[in-house]
């Protein structure tokens, strides 16, 4: 089984060095430096999950490896426990201050080394489960309308850059409020996440995007699509969908639940985001509704009018 945290180990003591791997290599992926180059040399390629940092070493000193690890956009976040033989209430303290999370004296206890890092890399752990769960939704497990919003400011920047189109679907299901009117609310939940799941597998491409934008409407992100091509993935999303077969004897546009889709084209010509795209996107999921549903309408008002 592969180990879940990498483990980045400095001390210019070998046998330090060797006393630290052997103590928590069963659990972890251990990495090593034996200077403050090194180090910092280390983090930045592995990004490992934790630091254990000696204090004293020649050359480049744990306080100015901490320093440097704290200043850089890729390390900055990573926790770091110093190991230390300078054992003072002030030395303590000095490497708190630098940003550390922990401090332990040398001659160290293993068993302590141990359940302190077990400590950190769950705190690790904890953080990154609460980080992933405000971007995704809850229910149908893809991105949620926040993670959307980052992604699509990437997206029209990446696409005005390489003067490439950018397409915006507006995906809505149909008649859903009968849906839960005619099978409840909770066979209602169970569709909404089948839909999700039928449309995040009709996408292709890594880049590719789908979020869930509110209620029983999602979006999807096409970077460097075209309309002709966002029309056609459009229409193999909506068969996707379709193609689930999620009952739906009451409905007016098939046996199956459906969906509608707006879609809109742009080449970003500003480095803001401009809300005409899902203005547009979203008046020709209007006019999918008013033709009858079950269907895509791509906007008129394309790229030559951005
Ligand atoms: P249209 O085809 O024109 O889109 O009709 P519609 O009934 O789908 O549209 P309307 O906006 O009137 O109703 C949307 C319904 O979607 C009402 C709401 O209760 C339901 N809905 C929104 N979010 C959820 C959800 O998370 N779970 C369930 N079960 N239902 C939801
Ligand atoms: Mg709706
Ligand atoms: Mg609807």
């Amino acid at each position: 089984m592969k180990k879940p945290f990498t483990l980045l180990i400095v001390d210019d003591e070998k046998q330090n060095r060797t006393l630290l791997t052997e103590l928590l290599q069963d659990d972890y992926q251990v990495i090593l430096a034996k200077n403050g180059l090194q180090a910092l040399e280390k983090a930045q390629a592995h990004v490992p999950d934790l630091i254990l940092l000696d204090v004293l070493m020649p050359e480049m000193d744990g306080l100015a490896v901490i320093r440097a690890l704290k200043s850089a956009d890729t390390t900055r976040h990573i926790p770091v426990i110093f190991v230390s033989a300078l054992d003072t209430p002030e030395d303590e303290e000095r490497g708190l201050d630098l940003g550390a999370v922990d401090y332990i004296a040398k001659p160290f206890h293993p068993p302590i080394v141990r359940a302190r890092v077990r400590n950190h890399l769950q705190a690790v752990h904890q953080r990154r489960l609460l980080e992933r769960l405000a971007l995704i939704d809850s229910l149908t497990e893809v991105p949620n309308r926040r993670r959307f919003a980052e992604v699509y400011e990437r997206e029209w920047r990446r696409c005005m850059r390489n003067q490439r189109p950018l397409s915006l679907l507006v995906l809505d299901v149909d008649q859903f409020k009968r849906y839960n009117d005619t099978y409840g609310h909770a066979a209602g939940d169970a569709a909404l996440k089948r839909v999700a799941a039928a449309i995040q597998s009709a996408l292709k491409r890594p880049a590719d995007f789908l979020a869930r934008y509110g209620g029983e409407e999602f979006v999807v992100l096409l970077p460097d699509t075209s309309a002709a091509s966002g029309l056609q993935m459009a229409d193999t999303i909506r068969l996707a969908v379709e193609a689930e077969r999620v009952p739906y004897a009451e409905s007016d546009c098939s046996p199956w639940l459906t969906i509608s889709l707006g879609g809109a084209t742009v080449v970003p010509v500003d480095v803001e985001v401009d809300t005409r795209l899902f203005e547009a996107a979203d008046q020709a999921l209007y006019e999918a509704k008013s033709r009858g549903r079950n269907q895509a309408v791509w906007s008129a008002q394309g790229a030559a009018d951005h």
